[in-house]
C-alpha cells in the first residue's frame, strides 16, 4: 500500500508554528516515502469556518513549499455523503437522539481544539429510541451497545509517534470510561461530527499513515470502534509533539503572535520556519 498521508486543518483561524510543524512533518514523510500527502479542509463547523481562513491557509502552506497530490478534500462538500452513511448506522440500532444541553455537545462534537476536555456523556437520553427523534436532536453512538456488537474484534492501533510508541489495545473499560456515547451528528444541523466525517474520509482517501498533534492521541479510540463498526480499516498512527509558546503552553488558534501570516510579514523564511520548529 502506498505511504499516504493527509493534513487536516479546521478554518477556524489562521494556520501557526504548530500546525506548520505538522504539516511539514507529514510533507516530508510522504515525500521520503515516496507516497502521497493530501489536504482535507475540517470545516464542516459552519459557525466557525470561514472562507477567508481556508484562503489563507492555502496560502501559508505554498509559502511553506509544501505541494499536495491531488485535488483539495472539503468536508462541506460531502454532507450529503456522510448523512447518508450516517442513516445507515442509525438503522443498526446503535444511535439514539439527544437533545441534551448545547455547551455539552459543543464539547463533544466540534473538532477537539487545544485544550478542550472531552467529556463522558453521562447517558441521560440512551433509553430514548429514534423514533423520538425530534428535528433539534443530535445523535449520540449508544457504546456499550456497540462494544457489545464488536466483541471479538481486534480493537487495536499502530502508533509510531515517539512518545506513544506501540501496539495499543482498546479495552471495552477505558473506552466506557473515557470515551461514553458521543455525538455522532449535530444537534439541530443533521450534520456529522468531527469524529464520524473524519474516519470516514481517512478510510475513503486510503489513508495509510495519519500523522497529527499529540492532542488527538486521546481520541485515537474513538476512531478505532468507529472503523470497526463501519467496516473501514486502522490506519498506521503518528502522533507528534505539540509546538509550545516560551511559557511551555501549546499554542492555540487565537495566538496570532506565531501566526504564519505574522512571520511571513516580517520577512522571515520558510527555512527559518522550519528550524524554528526543529525540522
Ligand atoms: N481538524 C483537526 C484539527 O485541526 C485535525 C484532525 C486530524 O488530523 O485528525 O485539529
Amino acid at each position: 500500500m502506498t505511504f499516504t498521508t493527509r493534513f487536516a486543518p479546521s478554518p477556524t483561524g489562521p494556520l501557526h508554528l504548530g500546525h506548520a510543524y505538522s504539516a511539514i512533518l507529514a510533507h516530508d514523510m510522504a515525500r521520503a516515502a515516496n507516497g502521497r500527502f493530501l489536504l482535507r479542509m475540517e470545516d464542516t463547523d459552519l459557525e466557525r469556518s470561514k472562507p477567508e481562513w481556508e484562503t489563507l491557509i492555502l496560502a501559508d502552506l505554498e509559502w511553506l513549499g509544501l505541494s499536495w497530490d491531488g485535488p483539495l478534500h472539503r468536508q462541506s462538500e460531502h454532507i450529503a455523503d456522510y448523512n447518508a452513511r450516517l442513516e445507515i448506522l442509525a438503522e443498526t440500532g446503535l444511535l439514539y437522539p439527544c437533545g441534551c444541553s448545547r455547551g455539552d455537545i459543543r464539547a463533544a462534537l466540534a473538532a477537539p481544539q487545544e485544550g478542550a476536555e472531552h467529556q463522558v456523556y453521562p447517558g441521560t437520553c440512551r433509553s430514548r429510541s429514534m423514533d423520538s427523534r425530534l428535528p433539534g436532536d443530535a445523535l449520540r453512538l449508544d457504546l456499550a451497545a456497540a462494544l457489545r456488537q464488536l466483541k471479538g474484534h481486534d480493537l487495536s492501533f499502530e502508533e509510531h509517534g515517539p512518545a506513544h510508541a506501540g501496539h495499543h489495545i482498546v479495552t471495552p473499560e477505558t473506552a466506557l470510561r473515557d470515551i461514553g456515547d458521543i455525538v455522532l451528528s449535530r444537534r439541530g444541523e443533521h450534520i456529522v461530527a468531527y469524529f464520524l466525517a473524519s474516519t470516514f474520509d481517512d478510510a475513503d482517501q486510503g489513508i495509510s499513515h495519519v500523522i497529527r498533534g499529540e492532542d488527538l492521541f486521546d481520541f485515537t479510540p474513538i476512531q478505532v470502534i468507529l472503523q470497526h463498526l463501519l467496516g473501514l480499516p486502522t490506519p498506521i498512527y503518528h502522533h507528534h509533539r505539540l509546538i509550545r509558546d516560551d511559557a511551555g503552553k501549546r499554542l492555540a488558534k487565537r495566538d496570532d503572535a506565531r501566526a504564519i501570516r505574522q512571520y511571513r510579514d516580517t520577512g522571515i523564511s520558510p527555512a527559518e520556519i522550519r528550524r524554528m520548529v526543529g525540522l
